[in-house]
């Protein structure tokens, strides 16, 4: 399915044109829930322009003063983490459980790069290594790109906005952010917040649309923070060669998930079912692909599909009661149908689920397949929807084999004795492995999270989160100059001889070069 606009015209992803509303619609139950213009590529640049104009005054209030005005977005988003989930649940479909958790997320990423920030990136004193040097004073200044351009995707509406937003502010430059166009929503409800109740310095901004707009923010930003699928990242890095922006990269994943036989499975069970299923299977490092080893294999089957069964889909109202939401994007319930169709064609047998829910809106019922292998597209395309496919391995060198036998790397997870999985997990390819535990490791910001392969370029968290922001300034400071420095004109023998003994000296590490002396 594909949204439409005011003209009637059904168009998918990229089909947006300016002058035209684009329809924001409920997923659970195919309703409109309201229209907002497409920003063309002239809305942009006014946009980008402006915000420009304001991130001088941005970057001179230092770490300090820009955490404090970041706080005051968290207070807002605290005090209104209820209004924001109920249009965010409005616009995506999530169970309340899940759309009320994002602005946990981004409050405390927040206060981690408001306290972090001059650590990552404040001034840093440096001592020449060189004797020749000691004479500078060097220092590094970290300098943001002007205007940062943050493009994101539906699946997270506001973790995967803000969340790189709150760092490339707390980094001194301005943001401007292309939502996705499924989700535009809760997000423009903080960014006028931003502007009307916090009143904010005017350093950030939206701009609506899809593919053209996304364009548009490449052309104009001096830096591109793209979370999408590698389909959409090639388009956004090909345009971004023509300026030589920089653009950092999260895409997709096919996440492996390694049950060893010395695994708890009774835990082992439960995080499968919940990192296969959580946000509808709608999450970059969802499990997509179980390995289990034989001996507990059956078992392993069995309690997972008992427990993949008890899950409680639907909607809830804030009650919690709900464990599994809607297909946010319909496109998306097409993909999953088509890997279950291949998947059965080959021979795969669907022990629950497998068949899309009749009715309004986009549901997809979580789905547990067996019998798979990597022939098929449901082992080796992302699948992005609640499917995941168990394999059988003989032990952990075929588990680690068929884990890694994927285009993506993005992260990854291994259940078993805490030595053995994690001996496992170190030699996985991904960004990020998780022992005994899934989704995770995408919580622990002290760490960085981001795709090895096709799952993208460039890191999110730690200091490589607020650190790609910036660029370094060296400073080289001479104190006490002379009217004519050695290296300067003219050249004459006598200074370049004892340059060249002064270099000498200072490089060779034995007594005889040091000296100038023929080496033995
Ligand atoms: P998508 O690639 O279709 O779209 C992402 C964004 O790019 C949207 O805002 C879209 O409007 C915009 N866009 C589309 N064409 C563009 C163009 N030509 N120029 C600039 N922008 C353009 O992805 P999606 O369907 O919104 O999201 C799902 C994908 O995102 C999945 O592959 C998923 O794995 C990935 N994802 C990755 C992470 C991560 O952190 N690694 C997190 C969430 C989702």
């Amino acid at each position: 399915m594909a949204t439409r606009t005011e003209t009637g015209a059904a168009i998918g992803g990229n089909g947006f044109a300016s002058g035209e509303r684009l329809a924001v619609v409920n997923p659970a139950d195919g309703s409109k829930i309201t229209e907002i213009p497409v920003d063309g590529p002239e809305r942009v640049h006014e946009v980008t322009a402006r915000v420009r104009a304001s991130q001088p005054a941005w970057e001179a209030l230092g770490n300090k003063g820009r955490a404090r005005w970041l706080g005051r977005l968290r207070d807002w988003l605290l005090d209104n983490q209820d209004r924001i989930a109920e249009t965010m649940q409005r616009e995506s479909g999530k169970v309340w459980a899940e759309a009320s958790a994002e602005v946990p997320y981004v409050a405390d990423l927040t206060n981690f790069y408001g306290s972090k920030a001059e650590k990552f990136i404040g001034e840093q004193r440096v001592a020449a290594h060189s004797p020749l040097m000691k004479t500078k004073r060097l220092r590094v200044q970290y300098r943001p790109y002007p205007l940062v351009g943050v493009i994101s995707p539906w699946n997270f509406p506001l973790i995967l906005s803000l969340g790189d937003a709150i760092p490339a502010l707390q980094a001194g430059a301005a943001v401007v952010i292309k939502p996705s166009e499924v989700t535009p929503l809760a997000l423009g409800e903080i960014v006028e917040a931003w502007k009307r109740e916090i009143g904010g310095p005017d350093v950030l901004d939206v701009v609506n649309g899809a593919g053209e707009t996304g364009s548009a923010l490449v052309d104009e930003a001096d830096f591109i923070q793209f979370t999408g699928s590698d389909r959409t990242a090639k388009k956004v890095l090909a345009r971004a060669a023509e300026t030589l922006t920089p653009v950092s990269a999260e895409l997709g994943g096919k996440d492996p998930m390694i049950v060893l036989r010395s695994a708890d499975l009774e835990r082992a069970v439960n995080a499968a079912a919940w990192g296969s299923f959580a946000n509808a299977g709608q999450v970059c490092i969802s499990v997509e692909r179980l390995y289990v080893e034989e001996p507990i294999y059956d078992e392993f089957v069995a309690r997972l599909t008992d427990e993949v069964r008890k899950l409680n889909q639907g909607i809830d109202d804030g009650s919690y009661g709900k464990d599994v939401g809607a297909m946010t994007f319909p496109p998306q319930t097409e993909i999953v149908e088509s890997h279950i169709a291949e998947a059965r064609e080959r021979g795969a047998k669907v022990l629950t689920g497998g068949e899309r829910i009749d009715g309004d809106g986009d549901w997809y019922p979580p789905t547990v397949l067996t019998d798979v292998d990597h022939s098929m597209r449901v082992m080796r395309e992302e699948s992005f929807g609640p499917i995941v496919g168990v394999m059988k391995v003989g032990d952990a060198e075929e588990a680690i084999r068929l884990a890694n036998d994927s285009r993506y790397g993005l992260s990854a997870s291994v259940f078993g004795r805490t030595r053995e999985a994690e001996a496992v997990a170190r030699r996985l390819e991904a960004g990020t492995v998780n022992v005994n535990d899934v989704l995770v490791g995408f919580l622990a910001s002290d760490v960085p999270m981001g795709g090895w392969k096709d799952s993208g370029i460039g890191w999110r968290h730690a200091d490589y989160g607020i650190k790609k922001f910036v660029r370094p300034e060296s400073l080289v400071i001479t104190r006490l100059g002379r009217k004519r420095e050695p290296l300067y004109f003219p050249y004459t023998e006598q200074r370049r001889k004892l340059l060249r003994k002064a270099a000498n000296f200072v490089n060779a590490r034995d007594w005889r070069r040091r000296l100038g002396r023929a080496p033995r």
